[in-house]
């Protein structure tokens, strides 16, 4: 376990970082979170965080729409989250989980004039160990950009995951895909879903509802950059799960998983297919610092 994180300007010790239980984060979910990962690689002895900006950059924006004023700019987060994995002295890989939040008693959920906390706190990654993933449709529709922006990381957005999660594991599977109100696919319920056919990626759009993963975003430039690979962003109906080749998964915390499994009916040939395990290399060679940083995506922390 991590032994200090960063709350409110000042680094300090895990078991002091609490919120009180009249918090309204804690009641009403009024905050924003982020996930961001740092690989260890023991050849370079070096600990390289993935896309730690943009992140950071993809939190101040949540948060200006929410109109939540966190004083901190984004490579100013950045160089808090390197000070702070140097503090630790983390030499494994690493998730870092920074949440922006409403830190106030009152009754009211209300997101004016309140009080703002900020805190970044390191989490022990390796909880998600599946490689090839059985899914089921969710009776439960992902959020709407209206209702509970989909598109922000919002806390309480997560109760929409939790539920779908839930359901999903109870009934058998190891995950739920979630559709949108017109039913088509979104995603799943702490990533983004993409479709194969053939060397074709396709993957929904924003107004699909989606949350615009920044490992989505990965693995379109990891396609373009590939002459053999094509992609497109587009609706995609239920029924392409079934008809796919390939199904696979992306996001921070899972990285890129495959689906072999949809509501009971096989995916492709039931097992990890050819370009999802293109992409899972390409995406580990990356993140791990194995590959040069062409991209600049990586900050070496040590
Ligand atoms: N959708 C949801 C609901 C998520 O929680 C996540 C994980 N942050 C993703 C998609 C994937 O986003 P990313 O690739 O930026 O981790």
């Amino acid at each position: 376990m991590a032994m200090y994180t960063f709350m409110n300007g000042k680094f300090i010790p895990d078991e002091e970082a609490s919120v009180p239980i009249r918090n309204k984060a804690l009641n009403y979910g009024l905050g924003i979170i982020e996930g961001i990962r740092g690989y260890w690689n023991p050849d370079h002895k070096q600990l390289y965080v993935f896309r730690l900006t943009l992140h950071y950059e993809r939190l101040l924006e949540a948060c200006r729409a929410l109109a939540i004023d966190i004083p901190y700019t984004a490579s100013q987060l950045s160089e808090i989250t390197v000070e702070l994995i140097k503090i630790n002295n983390v030499k494994r890989n690493i998730y870092i989980r920074p949440f922006a939040f409403i830190d106030q008693e009152s009754l009211r959920p209300s997101l004016i004039n309140e009080q703002y906390g900020l805190t970044i706190a390191l989490v022990e990654p390796g909880i998600y160990a599946f490689n090839e993933l059985k899914t089921l449709t969710s009776s439960w529709l992902r959020i709407t950009t209206n209702t509970i922006p989909s598109q922000l990381k919002t806390s309480a957005g997560y109760m929409n995951s939790a539920l779908a999660y839930s359901d999903a594991v109870r009934s058998g599977a190891d995950e739920a895909i979630l559709l949108t109100r017109e039913g088509n696919l979104s995603e799943a319920s702490t990533s983004n879903l993409f479709v194969v056919r053939g060397d074709h990626i396709l993957t929904p759009q924003a107004s699909d509802d989606i949350f615009p993963g920044i490992t989505r975003s990965t693995v379109l430039t990891l396609a373009e950059d590939d002459p053999s690979l094509t992609w497109e962003i587009t609706t995609l109906p239920k029924t392409s799960l079934y008809t796919a080749d390939e199904v696979f998964l992306t996001g921070t915390a899972i990285q890129i998983v495959s689906v072999v499994s949809a509501d009971f009916r096989q995916v492709g040939s039931g097992i990890t297919g050819p370009v999802t395990a293109y992409l899972q290399k390409s995406y580990m060679d990356i993140v791990h610092g194995k590959v040069p940083n062409r991209f600049n995506w990586l900050t070496a922390v040590y």
